[in-house]
């Protein structure tokens, strides 16, 4: 393997031009070769502070120093060259060794992509290699109480002065807010009556004064998510993200991305847990293997042509909907199939393994609602690509 790239390390990735399969097959060879160094990373700790400072990090750091999630980036933002589909690959054979993927490869692939896209040069050459490199994870600070579906709506402010943006509002939901460095934040810069032809995006240091996370339990007993309050957020105007009233476009990439190239992770992960499921519970019925089978299979192949896209560098529009909505149909499904096949174990057992099977199958319970309603997937379906009359 020959030296390429900026770090003393030693990268795997001789080629990035490789093709996929090519690529793939080198992926795996290094898996086996450091198969050592992996296998503190085959069990995901149930401490999420441990899952995102210690364990998480050290993975993302280690993929980094060989290439790995470098790949399918360009050079200015500390990536080696290759597509996007390199990209997803990677997550994909992780997990189907046996390798649960970081947290942070969602943040790579939903929001990093936004940055190095939208962001100034400053910023993505400063803050996108900061994310692949482990060093950081960001949130997105969109949704607030009274603004999730209808997020044109949104009511947090930005406001004008000299030489920053001033930020007062309440977000919620926001996921892992309580480790992240940075957030997108979309605020109001234009009246409440531009609807979301007046928001702007910013990308915030969530250490400015101003800003208070409040961590809200979710059913799994972890903190989730934060509702963060903003009074009075002092944010200088070289962190906006795109044009000054132009946040939709960024946020509709941004969501585009979680609907689409995250589906493609989900999907290999689903994939794995479905091979588990089938190999540790003999009595799911077939039809059940099958039917779970096909919803993966067929989010598979939405989630390539998804990937395809953002490979070639075309808009997404609202396709990545059908990927989404497919998605949480699959994981809802598979789920539900694990919980019928082992439910005493599934709901009562207190092992690690059965703690992450119950922990799955209630975070499945909100694949429907985060990244957009499926409800609001099937409006965009109908309306934008079907073609039927739009909703009064
Ligand atoms: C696990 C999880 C993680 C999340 N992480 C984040 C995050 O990191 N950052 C962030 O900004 N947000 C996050 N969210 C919030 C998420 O984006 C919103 O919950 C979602 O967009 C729905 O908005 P809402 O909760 O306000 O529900 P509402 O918009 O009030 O919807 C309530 C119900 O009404 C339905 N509905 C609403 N409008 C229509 C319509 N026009 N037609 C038909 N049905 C409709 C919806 O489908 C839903 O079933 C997360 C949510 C979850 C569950």
């Amino acid at each position: 393997m020959s030296s390429v790239g900026t770090t003393n390390a030693t990268l795997a990735v001789s080629d990035p031009d490789l093709s996929i399969d090519e690529m793939r097959e080198v992926f795996r060879q290094w898996m086996t070769d450091h198969a050592a160094e992996l296998e503190r990373f085959r069990t995901l700790p149930t401490d999420v502070d441990e899952i995102f400072s210690g364990h998480g990090a050290a993975l993302q750091r280690l993929l980094y120093d060989a290439g790995w999630v470098r790949l399918g980036w360009p050079a200015d933002v500390g990536g080696i060259g290759g597509v996007v589909a390199h990209r997803a690959l990677v997550g994909e054979e992780l997990v189907l060794a046996g390798y649960p993927t970081p947290f942070s490869f969602a943040t790579q692939e939903v929001m990093g992509p936004a940055l190095a896209r939208y962001g100034s040069p400053e910023l993505r050459t400063e803050f996108v290699p900061r994310l692949l490199r482990g060093q950081e994870s960001w949130c997105q600070g969109f949704s607030e109480p009274g603004a999730g579906s209808d997020l044109g709506s949104l009511r947090t402010k930005a406001v004008e002065r000299g030489d920053d943006w001033v930020i007062t509002g309440e977000k919620i939901w926001t996921s892992w807010a309580q480790y992240a460095s940075r957030c997108f934040v979309l605020a109001r810069t234009g009246t409440q009556e531009s609807a979301h032809r007046g928001i702007t995006a910013f990308f915030v240091d969530m250490d400015t004064p101003g800003i208070t996370r409040s961590p809200l339990r979710a059913i799994t007993g972890q903190d989730d998510f934060s509702s963060l309050h903003f009074d009075n957020v002092v944010v200088p105007k070289a962190r906006v993200i795109g044009e000054v009233n132009g946040g939709w476009g960024v946020s509709m990439f941004i969501l585009g991305c979680e609907r689409g190239a995250a589906a493609w992770q989900r999907q290999a992960w689903m994939r794995w847990q479905l091979e588990q499921l089938v190999a540790q519970s003999p009595d799911l019925s077939d039809e059940a293997v099958g039917e779970a089978f096909e919803l993966i299979s067929a989010l598979r192949l939405l989630a390539r042509r998804t990937l395809r896209a953002l490979s070639a560098g075309e808009e997404l529009g609202v396709r990545p909907s059908f990927d989404k909505y497919v998605m949480s149909t699959a994981e809802k499904f598979l789920f539900d199939a694990a919980l019928k096949s082992m439910p005493e174990r599934l709901l009562l057992a207190d092992d690690h393994e059965s703690t992450d099977w119950r922990n799955d199958y209630l975070y499945s319970r909100a694949s429907s609602i985060y990244g957009g309603a499926k409800e609001i997937q099937r409006n965009i379906i109908a309306e934008r690509i079907l073609g039927l009359p739009r909703e009064k």
